[in-house]
């Protein structure tokens, strides 16, 4: 295993540095030597708590924007990091030949697919990290293989059926959102497009999914031509397999250590708390904003929500509402927490999620029903796979004005918590799945000898 060195190059955002840092340690301890490369203003923003584990080296690429960068730059960041970060990742391979520790492999996560033609120019194998769920890849594979017509036809209709074969029957809204005409987001096609073009033109493509084996069975295999290999769920072991009872947070978070809310939480009676936060991207309207706080009120149940004061580019956004008072007399707001730490607190009831996919696996792990309320990007479909596959949700259906109402907030908090029967199942669902989760990492289970041998295979 000595000799292995692995460097994994991943897009500078929280839901992509989070699983692969926790890819990261599993490789680490399993005594392969890594080095991770992101961007220099993502490595400044990681939490620096924890001790870097023994065998990964940081990596920082100075894509142009080290201070970070306003939401309007997106477009000009990416093409700065492919320019610079292809320039990086080529000079690594060569220092760390120089060096005597030749990188025998590179991996790279999703948006970043120059990576792999970095490493192909230098005679490097690369592998891709798919850091969201293998229906997601499904979907992609398809569109850019004949089915683009099937899944936009009527996509101004959110209920119009698209048939695709291994995937459970969608309708328009539970596409990604790139895949709609009306997006606006004009850098992510290209680079999916780009990402099928480099699997298509392998003979097997291998995938590493961020998955589980009985989580996805039927789309882990929907495309013949890809070898898609479930590695996950990729989670701090403290709150999965244990192993490592000292990995208990998430490095790329940004969250400043606080023991107020864990002693909130602990004040509260068990399975009585509603948690709601939507990750590290998403902002909502102040229309939005207040519906989400009446309809808590309504609910009368205690909550932790967390309202970020700052967009992911550490930008100022609006966050206030009207009802401020009574809110912190019935519950807790907070800026950021350790999300792991919270979902798995013996306290919460449910979980109001964007349904991003790290905050999706870190539910099912724990164990807690969602309330899904979608908003771009891969969280339509996690929440169709949330609510009508895995069924430890339900979803928030939004009025003709795009807004989710406070009475339709209450109808799913109460659903998610109460004691009708569609309450009962799904709860009964979200343990089914911690158990099945822990099935998989643990020491023989389907994910931990898929990366078993992933590791002796990389070698060879
Ligand atoms: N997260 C956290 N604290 C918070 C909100 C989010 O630690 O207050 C973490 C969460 O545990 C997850 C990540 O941020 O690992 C968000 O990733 P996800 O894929 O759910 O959403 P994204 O940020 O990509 O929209």
């Amino acid at each position: 295993m000595d000799n292995h060195h692995i460097l994994l190059v991943t897009f500078p955002g929280q839901g992509h540095i989070n699983p692969s840092l926790n890819f990261v340690k599993r490789l680490v301890t399993r005594g392969v030597r890594v080095t991770f490369a992101t961007s220099l203003s993502a490595i400044q923003r990681m939490n620096k708590t924890t001790p870097t584990p023994q065998g990964l080296t940081l990596s920082p690429i100075s894509d142009g924007y080290d201070n970070g960068f306003k939401a309007e730059e997106i477009e000009e960041v990416m093409t700065s990091l492919q320019i610079k970060g292809s320039r990086a990742v080529a000079s690594l391979i060569h220092a760390s030949r120089d060096e005597g520790r030749p990188i025998t492999r590179v991996l790279y996560t999703t948006l970043i697919p120059w990576v792999a033609e970095v490493a192909h120019d230098l005679h490097i194998p690369s592998t891709l990290l798919w850091i969201q769920p293998a229906a997601i890849l499904d979907i992609y594979y398809y569109y850019f293989n004949g089915y683009a017509d099937v899944i936009t036809k009527n996509s101004c209709d959110p209920f119009c059926p698209i048939e695709l074969p291994g995937l459970p029957l969608l309708t328009s809204r539970d596409i990604p959102s790139f895949l709609l005409p009306t997006d606006s987001f004009k850098y992510a096609l290209p680079a999916f497009k780009k990402h099928i073009e480099i699997l298509d033109a392998q003979t097997n493509p291998q995938v590493l999914v961020n998955t589980f084996d009985a989580l996805e069975f039927d789309t882990l295999r929907a495309i013949k031509k890809l070898n898609m290999i479930p590695i996950g769920p990729l989670v701090p072991s403290a709150f999965l397999d244990g192993k490592d009872p000292s990995d208990t947070s998430n490095e790329g978070d940004m969250f400043q250590k606080s023991t107020e809310y864990v002693e909130w939480l602990n004040s509260k009676p068990q399975s009585s708390v509603v948690y709601l936060s939507f990750g590290s991207i998403s902002v909502f309207s102040k229309k939005q904003r207040e519906e989400m706080a009446y309809g808590l009120l309504e609910s009368q149940r205690p909550f932790l929500w967390v309202v970020r004061k700052t967009d992911q580019y550490g930008e100022k956004v609006e966050h206030e509402v009207s009802c401020m008072e009574e809110l912190e007399k019935q519950g807790m707001i907070v800026p950021w927490c350790s999300q792991v730490e919270v979902l798995s607190h013996p306290s919460l009831g449910c979980f109001v999620t964007h349904c991003g996919w790290n905050s999706t696996l870190e539910s099912l792990v724990s164990g807690v029903p969602m309330v899904a309320f979608p908003q771009w990007t891969d969280q339509g479909t996690n929440a169709k796979l949330i609510t009508d596959v895995w069924k430890t949700g339900v979803r928030v259906t939004i009025n003709e004005e795009g807004i989710a109402e406070r009475e339709e907030f209450k109808r799913c908090i109460d659903m998610a918590m109460g004691d009708e029967e569609k309450g009962k199942e799904m709860r009964g669902n979200a343990k089914k799945w911690k158990e099945l989760a822990r099935e998989a990492v643990k020491e023989g289970g389907s994910s931990d000898m898929n990366l078993k041998a992933f590791v002796s295979e990389i070698g060879n």
